[in-house]
């Protein structure tokens, strides 16, 4: 494991010298990628329609609310994946009146695209990795569309829990020790223990 113990070593010499704050959102990033189902996002949500049924789980546990009357007489279309409000007829997918509303890009990649955040994120490796060019490659999306999911993704999930996005992938949950104090420097080298090396996830 000799990519681990060098790699701790650089993680321990930087640590020592940059802010409390940039533990703590390293600390965040972490939880995260390792509440990341260990298949990864692509094989827990093979499909668009198997993201649409997470999202709208996570949004509507107790079933759809309409949008727009926030009644809950609410039927479904299959077919075309839209919801419609037998009050109102209002009409919608499940991404309506969240941050995604104006995203062209089907859900699933979303989905692909809020793990990539997390997992280069976790490793620190966001400056390198998360370019405009290379996330739209690894995505197989437009340079403008990779930016703007991605600004809209790292606003989602750099909030307490994950925002929105988190709470639909991250679905494994990690609890953390009793003995250990959140965000203290036990509980990043913790995190950091239990990280897969990059090319492995
Ligand atoms: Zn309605």
């Amino acid at each position: 494991m000799l990519w681990t113990d060098t790699s701790l070593l650089i993680d321990c010499l930087m640590t020592a010298s940059i802010r409390p704050a940039a533990n703590t959102l390293r600390i965040h990033w972490m939880t995260l990628f390792l509440q990341v189902p260990e298949p990864g996002v692509a094989s827990t949500f093979p499909s668009v329609v198997s993201c649409n049924q997470r999202l709208a789980k996570v949004r509507w546990p107790e079933g759809p609310v309409c949008v727009g009357c926030q009644g809950g007489e609410v039927g479904f279309l299959e077919s075309r994946q839209i919801y419609y409000c037998r009050s109102c007829n209002y009409q919608c997918s499940v991404k309506a009146k969240t941050f995604l509303h104006r995203s062209r890009l089907d859900l699933r990649t979303c989905f692909l695209a809020g793990e990539d955040i997390i997992r280069c994120h976790a490793h620190g490796n966001e400056w390198s990795e998360l370019t405009g060019h290379a996330f739209a490659e690894r995505l197989g999306v437009s340079y403008v569309a990779a930016r703007r999911i991605k600004k809209s993704l790292i606003e989602d999930l750099s909030q307490v829990g994950g925002g929105l996005m988190g709470k639909c992938i991250c679905t494994n949950p990690i609890p953390k020790p009793e003995d250990i104090n959140k965000n203290s420097r036990e509980h990043y080298f913790w995190l950091y223990d239990q990280l897969p090396p990059p090319q492995q996830r």
